[in-house]
């Protein structure tokens, strides 16, 4: 079973990706997770990805395919993968697509964690960060003993700059420019399953297994 997830940034399609591993027995492949392993193991991939992340620069989209592609020829994808942060873009997705034609397999089931922007700029709004002990809270969810400071060090909680409003609302933008075409990329291939993930997150659980049976 072939899945790749789709799902805004603070959607939660990670943490499903992971819950869907973990019942399904394969892995969770996340473009972050495999950039970090190639450099640590100082393969020609990672040394190749190393070049650019050194100088602060983007890894280009052919490399990260390439990347990816190494990743899902492993022994342990026999039976499948979730793949998590990827395909980003279209070009991505085609390539992927092609290459997995060549081994006459497809990606099967493409997740849609739907979540509107209003819900997701207020779950990252309620965001609050310890910048002494690295500790998270959050307002509603997982709100501190007393407010506005940290349980485990007593430092003072800040709403970071990546959780304010605006940085939400900007990278939501990209993440619809991009995301959309992926969108109907899937729709059109017959595989893609839009979930509510506004609902809590076994609920979520709970609708992606019916769709994956
Ligand atoms: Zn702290």
């Amino acid at each position: 079973m072939k899945i790749v997830m789709l799902g805004a940034p603070g959607a939660g399609k990670g943490t499903q990706a992971k819950m869907i591993a973990d019942k399904y027995e394969i892995p969770h492949i996340s473009t972050g997770d495999i950039f970090r392993a190639n450099i640590k193991n100082g393969t020609e991939l990672g040394k190749e990805a190393k070049t650019y992340m050194d100088q602060g620069a983007l890894v280009p989209d052919e490399l990260t395919v390439r990347i990816l592609l190494d990743r899902v020829v492993k022994a342990d994808c026999t039976n499948g993968y979730v793949l998590d942060g990827f395909p980003r873009t279209i070009p991505q997705a085609e390539v992927l697509d092609a290459k997995l034609s060549e081994m006459n397999e497809k990606i099967d089931y493409a997740i849609n964690v739907d979540v509107p922007d209003e819900n997701i700029v207020r779950r990252m709004s309620g965001r609050r960060a310890c910048v002494n002990c690295g500790a998270t809270y959050h307002l509603v969810h997982v709100p501190p003993k007393k407010e506005g400071i940290c349980d485990k060090c007593g430092n003072e909680l800040i709403l970071r700059d990546d959780d304010k409003e605006e940085t939400v609302k900007n990278r939501l933008k990209v993440y619809h420019d991009q995301t959309q075409p992926l969108i109907d990329f899937y729709t059109a291939k017959g595989v893609l399953k839009s979930v509510d993930g506004t609902v809590d997150m076994m609920d979520v659980f709970k609708a992606i297994t019916d769709i994956l049976g």
